[in-house]
Order: structure tokens, then sequence, then C-alpha cells
């Protein structure tokens, strides 16, 4: 059965004056799901988060909640509930009484409010500082806190801005899991909004890449990760990003060469692209696709100088010198590789991605060898 959608947003725009914030954006996302907005500051994320709250009324375009359109529905009539990145809690009051909070506001009797706070305290693991002031606890205690409140009155969607970018990197790490296991166990439909591309892959079931008020590609972190449509995408995942290499394309007898600009080297990519490609080309390759030897390994592989070796955990950082290109290559530490001598890069076909330089949008397909491999 395909999942119920819960949200809808239908040609998103918001301008401030000459400014496009949200630039016809249309997403759906089902039941339970977690989307994520992802993209840099700036590119309209939390335009759209609050035009789906509905503190902010977009020029064009249609909000549907469970199939209604709630375009002129209030704010606090949509049922929605909305963590910002600065922990809104009250100071003053206890963790008990800030998770209780919206429940006696809707006169929910006291025992049944009792079971519920602790409930969501046993939930988020703070059943040990519900008696405190919510202004003496950790930054961390403080945000799952803003997030219980928001979880107990159980809104119809969960909307979270950059909730964990104030905790340390460490804490980060520990919440961003809690997090992930507390909304499928609540099993809430979820926006999150983000501009890391590590958190936004380790969380969602799909991630909306935004740039410059666009949408410019929407799948889960794998279709992302492994098939990004745009320049930008490929740039923007992955750590360390995708290499991307400026070049022209070159036909030599049969075979269809991408020749990398200012330099020498040719790279096979016969059956990527078309023929009749013309103008300015970006090859992209992950540096975890690349593989790196002192001696050559076969023809087709491409010959550099090993400028830097980067140590980060149980892979290393290669950086080669090609031509005037850095090409990075991550792979396992190897003793016969030599800083300032010559490697022999491999560049499997099927890893490579071609970009037009002037639309920054993918050209190239599957070699139809491996297309018949699937
Ligand atoms: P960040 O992560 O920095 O918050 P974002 O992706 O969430 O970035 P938005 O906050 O949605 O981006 O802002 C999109 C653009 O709209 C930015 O250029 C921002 O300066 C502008 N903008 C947002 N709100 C307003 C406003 N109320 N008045 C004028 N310009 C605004």
């Amino acid at each position: 059965m395909v999942p119920k959608v819960k949200l809808a947003v239908e040609h998103l725009t918001k301008k401030f004056g000459d400014l496009i914030a949200v630039n016809d954006v249309s997403f759906d996302v089902k039941v339970k799901e977690l989307l994520t907005l992802l993209g840099p500051s700036g590119c309209g994320k939390t335009t759209t988060l609050r035009c789906i709250v509905g503190l902010t009324k977009p020029d064009e375009g249609n909000i549907h909640i469970d199939g209604k359109l709630v375009n002129d529905v209030p704010p606090q009539k949509r049922g929605l509930g909305l963590v910002f990145q600065d922990y809104a809690v009250f100071p003053h009051m206890s963790v008990y009484d800030n998770i209780a909070f919206g429940l006696k506001i809707r006169k929910v009797p006291q025992p049944e409010v009792d079971e519920k706070v602790k409930e969501m305290a046993n939930l988020l693991g703070i059943e040990s500082i519900l008696s405190k002031k919510a202004g003496g606890v950790s930054l961390s205690e403080k945000q799952s806190v803003a997030i219980g409140r928001c979880l107990v009155v159980k809104p119809e969607i969960f909307l979270l801005d950059e909730p964990l970018s104030i905790v340390d990197a460490k804490v980060r790490e520990r919440m961003r899991n809690e997090l992930k296991r507390i909304q499928q166990e609540v099993g809430i439909t979820t926006v999150y909004v983000t501009h890391d591309q590590l958190e936004a892959m380790m969380l969602s079931d799909r991630i909306a890449i935004m740039k410059d008020g666009k949408l410019l590609q929407l799948g889960t972190p794998e279709e992302i990760y492994d098939n990004p449509q745009t320049l930008f995408t490929a740039g923007f995942i992955g750590s360390p990003g995708m290499n991307l290499l400026t070049g022209t394309l070159r036909k030599k007898d049969d075979k269809l060469l991408f020749k990398m600009s200012e330099d020498k080297t040719l790279v096979d990519i016969t059956g990527l692209v078309e023929e009749a490609l013309k103008g300015k080309m970006v090859l992209g390759i992950r540096p975890e696709d690349i593989r790196i030897s002192p001696t050559r390994p076969d023809k087709a592989s491409i010959k550099g100088i090993l400028d830097l070796v980067e140590a980060t955990g149980h892979k290393v950082i290669y950086h080669v010198k090609v031509g005037e290109e850095i090409i990075k290559v991550k792979e396992r530490m190897k003793s016969d590789l030599n800083v300032k001598k010559e490697v022999w890069l491999t560049l499997p076909k099927e890893k490579m991605h071609i970009f037009d330089k002037k639309t920054e949008r993918k050209m190239s397909h599957l070699p139809t060898k491996v297309k018949e491999a699937e």
C-alpha cells in the first residue's frame, strides 16, 4: 500500500522585496516519514518551515495537511509542533511543568497529565531532572525539554529547525541518535531543517536539497549520495566532497575521452555521454570510489604526484596533484606510497558523474555494460 501523504507543499513562493526566499517549491511528506530540508544558510529552509506552520504568509502556493488546504488556518489551529534552534523553555518553571504546559492549557485532567509527562520524560531519558528548574539544566537537557513539551500534546506534524546546532559536536551525535529513536517510537511525521549534510544523511528517510530558494533534488539519502542531479548536490553531500574536475570532450578512434583543463590527462568516458556534447563539462567522482597505487595497474589509470596524506582514523585521504587539480582519494593506509612521488589512480567508470558546466545539471548515464549487469 502506498503510504498516505500527511503534508503537501505545492508551488510555494515567498518574496521579501526583490529577494525570492522560496521559489516554487513543492514536496510531499508521507505519514511517519522524516523529511529533511537541507541546504546552506539563506537558501530558504526556515521560510519554508514558517509557511508550513503559518507564521509566514506565502505569496503563492498551497499547504495541505491530511488533504485539507490550510492556507487560511491560523498557526495555533494547524496542530503542528515546532522546535527552534534556541530551545524555548520557561526557565523559572520546573522541567515537569514545562512538559505539562500544553496539556494543562488543554485542560487535560491531572492524573493523565502526570502519566503523560512521566512517559515522555522516560522516552527522553530525563526522569531524574523533572523537579529541577528548566533554567538550571544543561543545553542538551533544555533541548530535550523543548522536544518533550512539543511532543507530549501529540502534534499532527513535528517541525524542527536546526534543533541540535546549539549543542557541541559530541552531544549532538548522541542527541541525533536519540531524536531518530524517539521519532520512530512516537511514529510522528517530521520535517527537519539543517545545513549539516551528515546530520541529514543519518536522520532522514528522504532529503530535499535546497539552494537559492529552489528545491534542487528530493530523494532518499542513498539516492542523493549515489545519483546527484546537480553539481551543487554533488559537492554538498559527502565528506570530503566529490572531486569535481573541469574539462572538455575529445573523440579518439571509437573512444570518448574527458580531457582535463590545462592538463594532458585523458579519462575514458565512452558510453557515459553522447558524442555530440559541446562545451565545458565537469567530471565528478567521490574520493572513496578511487583506487590509488604506486605502479600503473592498467592502461586506463591516470598519473599524479602524491602531495599530502591526511589521516582521518582508519581511512586516509590522499591528496594527489594531477595537472593543476588536486584529486582526493579516500583509501586505507598504504605503506608503499611516498609523498612527492608518482602514483596511479583508477577511476571506475560506473562511479563517474558528468555535469554540464554551464547548466550545472548531470548529463551522464550509467554505461550500457553496467546497466545490463543490474
Ligand atoms: P539559515 O539557516 O541561515 O536560517 P535558511 O535556509 O533557513 O537560512 P531563510 O531564513 O529561510 O534561510 O532565509 C532565506 C532568505 O530570505 C535569506 O536571504 C534571508 O535573509 C531572507 N529573509 C528571511 N526572512 C526575512 C524577512 N523577514 N525579511 C527579509 N528577508 C528575509
